[in-house]
């Protein structure tokens, strides 16, 4: 969603939105509509600067996503 780059689904990592923020979703477990990024923080900053991820998720208005980077921004040094 993010680079565009072809990707199967385990590489990918989840996202949904929760109260207004995007949250990681590892083990694929959470309700809703779900968005996949590279767990990278290139990939992440693209679906963001491209707003990808309120379109993806379908909701109105620009989601949080600070919580995520942070998560995301750990997990690839
Ligand atoms: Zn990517």
């Amino acid at each position: 969603m993010g680079c565009r780059e072809r990707a199967a689904k385990t590489d990918l990592l989840r996202i949904v939105e929760i109260e207004g923020a995007c949250a990681p979703d590892p083990r694929g477990t959470l309700p809703g509509r779900g968005a996949y990024v590279h767990p990278a923080l290139a990939c992440l900053d693209l679906a963001v600067r491209r707003r990808a991820f309120p379109r993806a998720l379908r909701v109105p208005g620009p989601l949080d996503t600070e919580a995520l980077r942070h998560c995301v921004g750990q997990a690839t040094p």
